[in-house]
């Protein structure tokens, strides 16, 4: 149901969204519901940068807020190296009663994958607790009960979507499997693409090539009604912790650019995965709940246009020059450093 609910506002978002959803099969969206899923919490700060400060007294944030949902990418972790401090955050924050979650628009590894990550960095999680964009992309087929249309998946991703589709019994094609197929330009050459591909999910993918491209637009420009759904529109990402690379959103423009159609989101800033974590877990009051991130455009949007309070890390992509310049019309409510100046708060248990 929850879904339902966020695909009501995906369709607020974009029409043109709303037509790829109902394309797909969903029950009309409820824009009243819609309406209260995209309400800004009271009194939250919307673009003014003076309402925007440092965080001195993480102690009266932390006791006013019962749930606290953590980026990954940035926050915890930069490439494969743990963040300082990060460990004894999320054990003061376990200790003091408060509900933990990790929601990454990397849809490289399934929830099963992110556990192992956590693991060997040494974090003990559930794998309730962790939300990624390619368990969305699953998550929201399952809403469209895309099974009964008795069609498959074409995978732009790697294994992370094929493992969250698998658990739902959706088939697919494509991810890695195609990662060193080739195409032939001579006379009469073609790539061959399956009729029955009713859905192309586009993630983060290492290894995209031309192929995948040119079978990504057959099925959606020739496939009647074939779905466009990107797990995540991120500019760039960290693979590791010296530079940025070319995210997700490179791989969806080239998508876009050669069909003109514009995808299903259902990673952030979408309101998808907070719609489905306060229904799933019953959380009354989104006043309660932080997004802490370490992006503007996705994390603190996503928090911002959810609801939610929004505390930026500037352990990630965001600098503090760019937080609060003049451009920057993107406010959270509080920023730190990392979120090791969560610790030593003196949280009331
Ligand atoms: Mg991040």
């Amino acid at each position: 149901m929850v879904w339902a609910l966020a695909l009501a506002s995906l369709a607020l978002v974009s029409p043109a969204r709303q037509a790829g959803v109902m394309r797909g099969g969903a029950a009309a969206p409820s824009f009243v519901n819609a309406a209260v899923a995209r309400a800004p919490r009271d009194g939250a700060p919307r673009v003014h940068m003076a309402s925007c400060a440092k965080l001195t007294e993480a102690a009266a944030l932390l006791d006013s807020v019962d749930v606290f949902i953590f980026d990954c990418d940035g926050v915890i972790w930069k490439g494969d190296s743990l963040i300082e401090g990060v460990p004894a955050v999320l054990d003061m924050l376990r200790k003091a009663g408060k509900r933990i979650f990790f929601v990454t628009n990397n849809s490289t590894k399934s929830r099963k994958g992110y556990v192992g990550k956590f693991t060997s960095l040494g974090l003990s999680v559930e794998p309730e607790e962790i939300f990624s964009s390619s368990f969305a992309a699953a998550a929201y087929m399952e809403q469209i009960k895309f099974k009964a249309s008795g069609k498959k998946v074409y995978v732009v991703g790697e294994v992370g979507i094929q493992e969250e589709l698998d658990l739902i019994g959706v088939p697919h094609i494509g991810g890695p499997a195609d990662a060193g197929a080739q195409i032939e330009l001579k006379n009469g050459g073609m790539v061959h693409h399956d009729p029955d591909v009713g859905a192309v999910i586009v993630g983060f993918d290492r290894y995209i090539n031309y192929y995948k491209i040119q079978y990504a637009q057959l099925c959606i420009n020739e496939n009647p009604g074939c779905l466009f759904v990107a797990t995540n529109l991120d500019a760039v990402t960290h693979l590791t912790d010296a530079q940025e690379w070319a995210g997700n959103g490179a791989m969806v423009g080239a998508i876009k650019g050669c069909t003109k159609r514009e995808p299903v989101l259902v990673g952030k800033p979408s309101p998808l995965m907070i719609d489905y974590i306060v229904d799933k877990y019953k959380i009354a009051s989104r006043n309660r709940i932080c997004m802490v991130g370490d992006r503007l455009d996705t994390d603190i949007l996503f928090g911002r246009d959810n609801g939610l309070r929004t505390c930026l890390t500037l352990s990630g992509v965001t600098t503090e020059a760019k937080l609060l310049s003049q451009e920057n019309q993107i406010a959270p409510d509080y920023y730190v450093g990392s979120i090791a100046e969560f610790a030593g708060a003196g949280v009331k248990a």
